[in-house]
């Protein structure tokens, strides 16, 4: 299948080259050149546009940071305001499916799934879970917004990307899903942090610590795989100076997803929001662009 696949960062990159692995002939782009020349070496055919990489393509996928960049690349400058003219929807041609795996806004996968269909092309939300070890793999969780038509449409595709594929609802359900357990994601990973820096302050050794909570009643995803404090997890990004990963500043705007949605619909997340603005506060002080799990920085015990 002909497939153009549209941002190569930490997730989209080894996603793109997953689909070129299982046989497929992609076409890739990113804005940024580093990512384009780091996936050219990995074997990826790079166009010279996200306009020459869709020409021809039955599958479009995208994976962008946020909302605006999705408004941006689809609707074109005008982005919240278009309808389609002047973004990348206008060089897709009809009958084209198009997945966009990027975490945003419920409303904004709405939106441009409507321009999208007006212009006789599917749209389908398909956000991600699993980090960039899932990516790497190729044993994502995808979680879709669509019809079951357009489901059954895109799990050829996502099989090659992911081992689990939910069926969320129809077109923004993806994200909703998406955002509510990167909530909860958010929340436990300040849970885990504060409790191993607590048996720190305590003397306890953090691996002994991590390894009777991850076998206790407080075990989680973060104890499983992911553990905040460095040395514990060989492979975790707290091994690696918190590079690579899942940014701060990612998390930081999935919190602020879900606290819109909760707005929205007048939920109560209380812990939602404080996570949000713990996250907030660690960014500020210049850990954006580390990995969400340093987060253990702002709550452990420093030398005085
Ligand atoms: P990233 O910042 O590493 O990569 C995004 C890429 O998109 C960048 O290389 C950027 O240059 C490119 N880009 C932006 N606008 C573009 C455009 N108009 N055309 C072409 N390229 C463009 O981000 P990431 O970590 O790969 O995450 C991507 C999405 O996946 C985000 O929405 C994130 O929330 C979500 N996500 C990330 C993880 C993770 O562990 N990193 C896990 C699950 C979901």
């Amino acid at each position: 299948m002909k497939i153009a696949f549209i941002g190569l960062g930490h997730m989209g990159g080894p996603m793109a080259v997953n689909l070129q692995k299982a046989g497929h002939s992609v076409a890739a782009f990113d804005l940024s050149k580093p990512a384009c020349d780091k996936f050219a070496a990995a074997g990826l055919t790079i166009a010279a546009s996200a306009e020459a990489a869709v020409q021809g393509a039955e599958v479009v996928i995208s994976m962008l940071p946020a909302s605006r960049h999705v408004q941006a690349l689809y609707l074109g400058a005008a982005g919240a305001g278009a309808t389609g003219e002047g973004g990348l929807l206008a060089h897709i041609a009809p009958g084209t499916l198009v997945i966009d795996s990027s975490t945003i806004a419920a409303a904004t996968s709405q939106q441009v799934a409507r321009a999208a269909g007006a212009a006789g092309i599917d749209f389908i939300d398909a956000p991600v879970s699993g980090g960039t070890g899932g990516a790497i793999a190729g044993t994502l969780t995808f979680m879709v917004g669509a019809s079951a038509a357009q489901l059954e449409r895109a799990r050829p595709v996502l099989e090659k990307m992911g081992s689990n594929i939910f069926h969320a609802g129809t077109v923004g359900a993806g994200q909703t899903a998406k955002i509510c357990n990167n909530m909860l994601l958010g929340i436990l990973m300040i849970g885990t942090s504060e409790a191993i820096a607590l048996g720190v302050a305590n003397g306890l050794d953090p691996k002994v610590l991590s390894e009777i909570m991850r076998r206790s009643s407080g075990g989680n995803w973060a104890l499983e795989k992911y553990n905040p404090w460095p040395g514990v997890q060989e492979n975790a990004p707290s091994s690696k100076d918190y590079a690579g990963g899942f940014g701060t500043d990612l998390m930081l705007k999935d919190l602020g997803l879900a606290q819109e949605n909760a707005g929205a619909v007048q939920a109560s997340t209380p812990l939602g929001g404080l996570a949000r603005s713990l996250y907030a506060m660690h960014s500020m002080s210049g850990h954006g662009g580390l990995d969400f799990s340093s987060i253990v920085q702002s709550l452990q015990k420093r030398a005085s």
